[in-house]
This record gives structure tokens, sequence and C-alpha cells, in this order.
């Protein structure tokens, strides 16, 4: 381990002061688009008085410190939500920057860490794409939480443009991107394939191992094609998944559990990761979203499951422990038998549990 230098620190700080301004947008954005408002215009205002802001007052963190929260003007207080937000936004981005560029984090071959130093001294764009592409998913699902959190509902306005960006996304930079698409070529080319996976699984890029086996010769490795049909499955598979989770459900309870908006979270989620990630994380969010209804039963006294704020962080979680995951679970993943037997474990568990449910309900 060499020691931190300041240039790192420079660049780590940088990141944070541009994920705070970009958490102020995100304040906006969550706070308007729920209401169908314009996030462009007006500019920030006093929602008491209406006064503009100023521009000092309007200075991520440091702004609502200066006012102590509250308005110049009138004086009404503004909630500590934008600071937290802009603080939480500002240590996504930092933290981001840091494990996916100076540590590597995902492994990525061409991002390897012989080159640690040069990404001090020139920090490649390839680099920069990778943490801001993860930096935006990161912001969106912020931004669905925050409007979670306050309206119970996620904004179809915000979902879509998310899944547009998602898809631009998994065309510009196709796996294995960044790296060479020649590392493909030491894949095994034959079926049965999820036996012949190198051990140390396959490189990951930007975006996972794609499809079911070899590659297709109609989707060549690094191709726009194969990005494009990336992120389609990875949208249909975040989507569906939540939809018949919800179908299954209903039929078991008898009523409506789980919001459109979270299966549209999902997709927009699926069009930024591919499927494997946003499978897994639709388990990893589920089992969270149990102890942040917790949380909020204590300290809200509300009923309120947060299932879109589960979902938004598995999703976080499972990207940045797909280092980890993706050597036990590859096999899995491409293994149909195992995934058609998961499928029907899952589906027919969750099916006789609400069942359960609205029995234990019948009878009080
Ligand atoms: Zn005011």
């Amino acid at each position: 381990m060499d020691s931190i230098t300041l240039a790192e620190i420079v660049w780590v700080l940088t990141a944070f002061v541009f994920g705070a301004a970009w958490g102020s947008f995100i304040n906006v954005v969550a706070g308007r688009l729920p209401l169908e408002k314009s996030v462009l215009w007006p500019n920030s205002h006093c929602l008491s008085c209406l006064n503009s802001l100023y521009f000092i007052d309007n200075l991520p963190i440091f702004g609502w410190l200066y006012r102590r929260g509250r308005c110049r003007f009138c004086g009404a207080k503004f909630s500590s939500r934008y600071l937290w937000v802009e603080v939480l936004s500002g240590v996504i981005f930092a933290v981001l920057f840091y494990l996916e560029i100076m540590l590597n984090w995902q492994k990525v071959p061409m991002l390897s860490e012989t080159s640690h130093q040069r990404f001090i001294q020139e920090m490649p764009w390839e680099g920069i794409f990778f943490f801001i592409q993860h930096a935006i998913l990161a912001s969106f699902l912020l931004a669905a939480t925050i409007s979670d959190f306050d309206h119970h509902s996620i904004p179809l306005s915000l979902t879509t443009t998310g899944t547009v960006i998602g898809l631009a996304s998994a065309v510009l930079f196709p796996w294995p991107w960044p790296s060479n698409p020649v590392v493909a070529n030491g894949l095994p080319p034959n079926l049965p394939w999820a036996f012949n996976v190198p051990p140390g699984g396959i490189p990951s890029g930007l975006y996972v191992w794609p499809v079911w086996g070899p590659l297709p010769s109609w989707l060549p490795a690094g191709s726009p094609q194969l990005g494009l049909v990336t992120g389609l499955v990875g949208a249909m598979t975040g989507m569906l998944m939540v939809r018949s989770v919800k179908f299954l459900f209903e039929k078991g309870l008898g009523k409506e559990s789980i919001g459109f908006g979270d299966a549209d979270l999902m997709m927009m989620a699926g069009a930024f990761t591919g499927w494997q990630i946003v499978a897994v994380g639709f388990f990893v969010g589920s089992i969270l979203s149990l102890p942040l209804g917790v949380i909020f039963k204590f300290y809200r006294k509300q009923e309120y499951l947060p299932f879109g704020p589960g979902l938004a962080l598995g999703v976080m979680v499972t990207l940045l422990g797909w280092p980890w995951m993706r050597l036990v679970l590859q096999q899995t993943l491409f293994d149909d038998f195992q995934i058609l037997l998961m499928v029907v474990l899952l589906g027919g568990g969750m099916f006789f549990a609400s069942m359960f449910l609205r029995l234990m309900g019948r009878g009080k």
C-alpha cells in the first residue's frame, strides 16, 4: 500500500464537491418532478415568500449552513433534508470515485492497478466515464428514493429519463468496454458454458458478461448491438421481476402491495447494469427494505414498507459487491437448470407466503 498522495486527496475532494452540487440539483428534481413542475424554471426560491435565493445561499451544503437553514427574507425554515441530500450525494460521488478509479474496485483489466500512478497523473477518460456512469445511476436512485420517502411514489418522468440514459450508455459502452474486445477470445466458445467459465470469472467491463452462454456471431464483443441488447434485457429483467412479484403477491394477498414505480425503478437500473446485477440486486433490495421498514415504524411512526428505496440500495450494494458476488454467482447465473429451480422455488415461496399472510389477516 502506498500512502495517499496530495493529488489523490484533491481528486476525491473534487468528486465530493461535484457530488454536493449535483445533490442540490437532485433536491430540485425530487422536489418538483412528483408535482409535475419544470426542473429548469423558475430558479430556486423560498416556498413561503417566493423570493429567489441569493447565489451564496444556494451553494450546496455551505449555503444551508451559512443561513442556518432559514430563508434570508422571511426566516422560514428549510428542511434539513436539503443539507443531508447534498452531503450524501457528495459522499456517494467521493466514495465511488475513490473505489472505482483509484482502487479499480471492479478489477477491470484495462484499469488495472499497475496504472494506479498513471491515473493520478493523466486520468484517462475511460476511468472518468466508468465513474460517471455509476454516479449517474446512483443519483437517479437517490432522487427516486427521496420521492418515495416523501410521496410514496416514484415519478415516471424520472425513471423513463433514467432508462433512456442507461440505454444510451449501454450502446456507447458495450461489454467488455473499457477493455479490448480481444478478452472475449479467451472464453469458452461452446456449450455447456456455465462449467467452462474460467476460475477468475469472466472479465468485467462497465457492463458484466451480457448474454447466456457464448456470444452469438451477430452480437460481437464491443459492438453497439451487443450494448443495446444488454441494456434492453437488463431493463426488461428489472421490470418483469418486480411486476411478477407484484402479481404473485396481489393474487395471494388480494390487495395492492407494490407500486408500478418500483418496477420502473428496476427497469431503469437494469438499463445501467445489465440483467445479472439487477436480478441479484432485486433480492438484496427486497431483504434490505425490511429493516428500512422497521426503522420507519420506530422513527416516523409510519406503516410504510420502503420497497423502492430498498431496491435502490440493493442495486448499489450489488454493484459494489459484484467483484465478490460474481465469483460465487456466475456459474449459477449461466446454468439454465439452477436458474429455473430458483425461479420456481422463489415464485412458489412468495405466493404461499402471501396466501399465508392473507389467511392470518382473516383470522383477526
Ligand atoms: Zn422566504
